[in-house]
């Protein structure tokens, strides 16, 4: 019993993935390597649930306790396909024990205290706690490429200086860069998008035993300048859970 919201996800959803597939075939990329991430912080369960049968598998949340009262919704309904969370934005310290071992990726590891912070507190779930940890927790380090004082994460210059301490850090594993860009200004966005993945390859070839190939960059307003730039996870809100938000 397909309800009409439900419907309305599902053509967008196959909107956005065209959206997707030609600006990566305009980049000469495979979108096979871009994972559409449905941040779902703004809806509540039902909605939730209808993406999910809309075609979604990737959600993410920004408020951990929004995380787990979705996951103990899901847990309630088995006949619903499995997905995974990802956190973004901020994450207060007190809420670390929140996440860890919940989400796939914290994209949002945006100083090195909260990494430490995040890693010691991994350490001190291995074997044991709920869920028990079995290994260090993914993460990306967001970075203010483009140097708004309204944005968090690292400055460029601060991540240069600080990467030997990060990748030292036994409870987190890196798995790349997440950015935010500045909004309503596309070409803005695309040069935020291209810096971001200009600082990947410069710290890679510093630290080649790192695995930085997650770009994490794009949103409902710039999805596709940050397709054109390399970004292997987007992260749309209001382009997937809104019909009326006109997609460009
Ligand atoms: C809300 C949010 C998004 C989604 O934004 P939309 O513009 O609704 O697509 C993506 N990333 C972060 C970090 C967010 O907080």
């Amino acid at each position: 019993m397909a309800d009409a919201y439900e419907m309305a996800l599902a053509r967008r959803r196959e909107e956005i993935l065209a959206r997707i597939e030609a600006a990566a075939e305009r980049a000469g990329r495979s979108s096979e390597d871009i994972r559409l991430v449905a941040v779902s912080k703004t809806v509540g369960e039902e909605e939730l649930f209808a993406a999910i049968r809309a075609g979604y598998r990737s959600f993410a949340e920004n408020r951990p306790q929004m995380l787990n009262a979705k996951l103990a919704a899901l847990a309630e309904h088995p006949e619903l396909p499995p997905v995974d969370f990802d956190l973004i934005g901020n994450l207060q310290k007190n809420k670390i024990n929140a996440v860890i071992g919940r989400v796939g990726l914290i994209h949002s590891i945006s100083s090195s205290h909260l990494a430490q912070a995040v890693s010691s507190r991994v350490l001190k779930r291995q074997g044991e706690g709920t869920p028990p940890l079995s290994g260090p927790q993914d993460v990306l380090i967001e970075v203010n490429v483009s140097g708004e004082a309204t944005k968090s994460g690292f400055s460029p210059e601060g991540l240069r200086a600080d990467l030997d301490g990060l990748r030292a850090l036994p409870g987190i594993r890196i798995r790349g860069l997440m950015t935010m860009a500045p909004r309503g200004d596309r070409a803005a966005a695309r040069r935020t998008f291209e810096g971001l993945g200009a600082l990947r390859d410069e710290l890679a070839d510093r630290a080649p035993e790192l695995d930085l190939s997650e770009l994490s960059c794009g949103m409902s307003e710039d999805f596709e300048e940050a397709v054109a730039a390399g970004s292997t996870i987007v992260r749309l809100g209001r382009v997937v859970f809104d019909p009326s938000f006109a997609l460009r």
